[in-house]
């Protein structure tokens, strides 16, 4: 049933021996027809060669992209474990260097023990181990926002990218061509960040995570939101705001800040380091003092007597996200005998996680037993990722020649969006896991 990809080098790789024959050529180790899962490798006929993020899936069981070639660089966008959770292998095997900015090099040591340490609970293989972290953490070379650096004849930069603080796209200059990577972006503001703003580019690499899907207005879903909570904390229930920690966390926390200040609002999970690691790092944020100000009025739970304090708040933001472990669940398995309770999810719950169980069926795994969650629950949309209008605009803004939309569901959100980039003139390509395309006109015009 799992297809597990082995790593025994050399064997398992799905890049092409040949070197480029002319031009810049892209080949997606992952991410190119799927969510997350991202690894790219460019290269040129100087065999300049570059890796742009190697992540995994955390699905269930989780997914790896195919093993990456030799390679001495590698741009990594963010610290989403998509974009970054097989980096150990890179660094310990390829001896590869990673680029990114301070933030997303801060906050990836926490993800790589966290993706370890769940991939042993789970018992999924993981073709690193701990010493491999170790490694990675010394291969970490740190650039600034618009700071740029050479690469042989190329000229790489990072730009902000909005999702979450210290997300960079990538400005690629080669002598043929100009080429931007969106990484996981948006252009709208969120509490955390400032939009993408678009830029001149011959190649847009964008992600199609919400292609064909717009997102709802947002000052309307932050009412609801707000609505919502004050309903269950008036009829005397607290509720449960399960969020990922990087990121999402934090946006939550500032939104209660801003709309509830009133409220008794406890923070639990690996999202209160990660703050701590976003105020030191100012340059990242939006608002920084509206960052720090909600993190002074929360109460950060640290302690197992901060836990059960934390049951008679009026909030209680935690993760997992997709309560998928964490301390959502030792909340649910108290929280769960008031029906004055609520669950307040705040984003999409991917099959076979805990979240999406409660949904569909009304319970959860608890102590590995399925466990009646009878709460009400509701989903709010806080995503920061570029929904298909965004999207679609930033490629026009860019005036971008054509277009690679990757990061995306080939079947439901790439279809519509590619539909709607070709009528605005882009050329667009759909790239494949394994397969090697060149970017540039002469090239996909025959194909
Ligand atoms: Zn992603
Ligand atoms: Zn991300």
């Amino acid at each position: 049933m799992v297809t597990m990809v082995l790593y025994s080098a050399g064997r398992t790789t799905s890049y092409p021996e040949d070197a480029p024959k002319k031009g810049l050529r892209y080949h997606c180790l992952g991410g190119g027809d799927e969510v997350g899962n991202v690894g790219i490798v460019f290269e040129n006929e100087r065999q300049n060669r570059l890796l742009l993020d190697y992540g995994l899936a955390p699905t269930h069981p989780p997914r790896y992209p195919s093993e990456a070639p030799q390679v001495k660089d590698a741009v990594i966008t963010h610290s989403h474990v998509d974009h970054l959770g097989m980096a150990p292998w890179l660094c310990s095997n390829h001896r590869t260097l990673l680029h990114g900015t301070a933030l997303t090099a801060q906050i990836s040591e926490m993800m790589w023990y966290d993706c370890h340490k769940v991939s042993s609970i789970e018992g999924y293989p993981l073709a690193w181990d701990k010493r491999d972290i170790d490694t990675a953490l010394d291969a970490w070379r740190i650039h600034d926002f618009n700071e740029s650096w050479n690469q042989d004849d190329w000229k790489l930069t990072l730009r902000k990218a909005g999702h979450i603080p210290g997300a960079a796209m990538l400005d690629l200059e080669t002598p043929q061509r100009r080429v931007l990577i969106s990484g996981d972006f948006d252009t709208r503001d969120s509490p955390l960040t400032t939009g993408a703003k678009p830029q001149k580019t011959d190649t847009l690499f964008v992600e199609g995570t919400y292609g064909g899907r717009e997102h709802p207005n947002l000052d309307e879903e932050i009412q609801r939101f707000v609505e919502h909570v004050q309903r269950v904390v008036d009829r005397g229930g607290t509720v449960l705001i399960p969020a990922f920690a990087n990121g999402r966390t934090q946006d939550v926390v500032m939104r209660l800040h801003k709309y509830l200040p009133h409220l008794n609002v406890h923070v639990d999970g690996m999202g209160k380091r990660i703050a701590k690691m976003q105020m030191n790092h100012p340059e990242t944020l939006r608002d920084p003092a509206a960052l720090r100000a909600a993190w002074s009025w929360c109460k950060r739970v640290s302690s197992k007597s901060d836990r059960k304090r934390a049951l008679e708040a009026d909030v209680i933001v935690s993760t997992s996200g997709m309560l998928q472990g964490g301390p959502s669940i030792w909340y649910l398995n108290r929280l769960r005998h008031d029906p004055k309770n609520a669950i307040l999810f705040t984003g999409y719950q991917a099959k076979a996680t805990g979240g999406r169980q409660l949904q569909s069926e009304g319970t959860l795994k608890i102590f590995g037993k399925d466990t009646e969650i009878p709460l009400e629950w509701d989903t709010y949309s806080f995503s920061t990722h570029a929904g298909h209008k965004e999207i679609v605009d930033f490629a026009a803004a860019c005036e971008a020649e054509e277009v690679i939309i990757y990061h995306t569901d080939p079947v439901h959100a790439r279809p519509p969006l590619a539909a709607a980039l070709e009528k605005n003139g882009h050329i667009v390509h759909n790239p494949v896991n394994g397969i090697s395309e060149y970017l540039g006109e002469e090239f996909s015009r025959s194909h």
